[in-house]
């Protein structure tokens, strides 16, 4: 069986001592199986990027651009296949994966401006024949520990930014969908990138704890859930490294009474079910305030959802795939069970349905619970699939309240047509990314992604600006040049040009 591996140093390379079984979730068949790195095989990774960085650092912005640039070209020639190895090993549906491949191009796109923005700061005459400016100076050796729901995407958050800032980086992707990642790391060689600038191992705990305590890696950008998140951050920083991790996430909905309930019906549809509810951003509870729009926003939604679609990766009229592991199916059921027995009304259960044929797959159908209270642990923990939990509160400060009490703090959304009521919410609302009216607030590439609370540990965000200050360290150099016959006297009070 097949075996993916490592790229290291700009060569395929293999861990054959552990190996991880990578599954097509839609099937439940073993596909692959996954190299799991020891930590030699890290070092290896960790030597190469240090060896590749005095060149690289010093390599002009211009080319180091122009590389993404063809980069960028590469992803979009290869789409179709990027779109397919996404598809088996994580199970959304094409045109799912193709917008999340597009996201992620938008961020090599972002990244092919690294002349303009790495430009940094100058003045002139700060003092008698001084001057002074600051630039932003790579890092050094770097890494990124990312999850395996945008196996595409997320990566793409970072290396890109990372590396055209003139660091050399290390991937550690998921491990249960880690085809794509590889093949497009393959891509970033054909670009032209020089060997050992990027590197990619695929791996567990050991891997990242190696990462973690590597005192040659100077940062780590890490997205999955809240409790690794926070293991990486504490880690990371007690060894002196720069770290952003970010975490999971329950992104609440708020429905106005005076909202357009076809509108919010239709957004929440995808902003729900969309990849299973398989994203960090992904509306996991709707906050109706006053039962008559809940109960009008329920009886549609019970409509619609029996119109929805899911099934295998390849059909493009599905509308969401599986969740990724058995494992994970089991959890999502668990929580709908919990949900059951605290109380909760199951509107649409999506327990025991599978597509036809594909009855060992992990599915999960789209589910609808009602009377979903705060003290729920259905409502407290994030479940991460295609479960939509509304909860009902008779004002907006309560449903503000509920958000603003939640552990996580990652996206939310009002539904309202008064933009008094809107405005209010965005300025308060204790969240890192809102929507008004827009159901998936996820920050343009040229924007900065991240949420608040536990939801992101660290100080500055994932992509956009944020990501080239976290890659950069900036400098301020002040030069004079004295003329030949002028000499300084000495001066003991701090100085100034008074
Ligand atoms: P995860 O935390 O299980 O895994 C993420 C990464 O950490 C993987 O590379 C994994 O190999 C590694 N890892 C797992 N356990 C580890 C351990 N004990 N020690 C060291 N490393 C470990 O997350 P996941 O299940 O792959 O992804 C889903 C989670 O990611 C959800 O909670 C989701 O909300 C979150 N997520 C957050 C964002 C965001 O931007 N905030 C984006 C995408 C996903």
């Amino acid at each position: 069986m097949e075996i993916i591996g490592h790229f290291i140093n700009g060569q395929l390379s293999t861990d054959t001592a552990r190996t991880q079984a990578v599954y097509n979730p839609a099937t439940g068949e073993i596909l692959k199986q996954v190299a799991i790195a020891s930590k030699a095989t890290v070092e290896e990774a960790i030597a190469a990027a240090e060896q590749a960085f005095p060149a690289w650092r010093n390599t002009p912005v211009i080319k180091r651009a122009r590389i993404m640039f063809k980069f960028k070209e590469l992803l979009e020639q290869h789409a179709d296949k990027i779109c397919e190895l996404i598809g088996l090993e994580h199970g959304k549906i094409v045109h799912d994966a193709a917008g999340e491949l597009q996201r992620g191009i938008e961020n090599v796109e972002y990244a092919c401006g690294a002349p303009e923005f790495l430009k940094g700061e100058f003045s002139k005459n700060v003092g008698p024949n001084i001057d002074s400016w600051s630039e932003l100076q790579p890092l050094g050796v770097v890494a990124g520990i990312t999850p395996f729901n945008f196996p595409i995407m997320v990566p793409l958050w970072m290396f890109p930014m990372a590396i055209v800032c003139g660091n050399c980086f290390i991937l550690k992707p998921s491990e249960r969908d880690p085809s794509s990642t590889l093949y497009i790391a393959q891509l970033l060689k054909e670009a032209g990138l020089p060997d050992g600038v990027f590197n990619l191992v695929n791996g567990d705990k050991e891997a990242v704890d190696t990462l973690l305590q590597d005192r040659r890696i100077q940062a780590v950008s890490f997205v999955g859930s809240t409790p690794i998140a926070e293991y990486i951050y504490k880690t990371a920083t007690a060894a002196g490294k720069r770290c952003q991790a970010l975490g999971g996430a329950k992104n609440h909905a708020i429905i106005m009474p005076d909202a357009d309930v076809d509108n919010v019906v239709n957004s929440l549809l995808g902003a729900a079910f969309g990849s299973s509810g398989e994203r960090c951003m992904a509306l996991s509870v709707a906050v109706a305030v006053g039962d008559e729009i809940a109960d009008v926003v329920i009886e549609k939604l019970k409509t619609e959802i029996g119109k929805l679609k899911f099934g295998h990766f390849a059909d493009k009229s599905n509308d969401f795939g599986p969740v990724i592991t058995a494992e994970h199916k089991a959890k999502v059921i668990t929580h709908i069970d919990s949900a059951e027995k605290q109380g909760a009304k199951i509107v649409v259960d999506g327990r025991h349905v599978a597509p036809q044929g594909y009855e060992n797959g992990f599915f999960v159908g789209a589910t609808l619970i009602d009377q979903v209270t705060p003290d729920m642990s259905s409502y407290q923990q994030e479940i991460f699939g295609p479960v939509l939990q509304i909860v009902r509160v008779s004002t907006m400060q309560e449903a503000m309240k509920l958000i603003d009490d939640h552990e996580y703090g990652n996206g939310t959304c009002i539904y309202t047509r008064d933009g008094e009521a809107a405005r209010y919410f965005s300025d308060h609302i204790q969240v890192g990314m809102v929507g008004i009216n827009v159901p998936l607030p996820v920050p343009v590439a040229y924007h900065s992604f991240g949420g608040w609370k536990r939801s992101l540990f660290g100080d500055l965000y994932a992509y956009g600006p944020d990501g080239a200050r976290f890659y950069t360290h900036r400098k301020t150099i002040t030069q004079r040049w004295p003329s030949a016959n002028v000499r300084e006297g000495k001066q003991f009070s701090m100085p100034t040009l008074n």
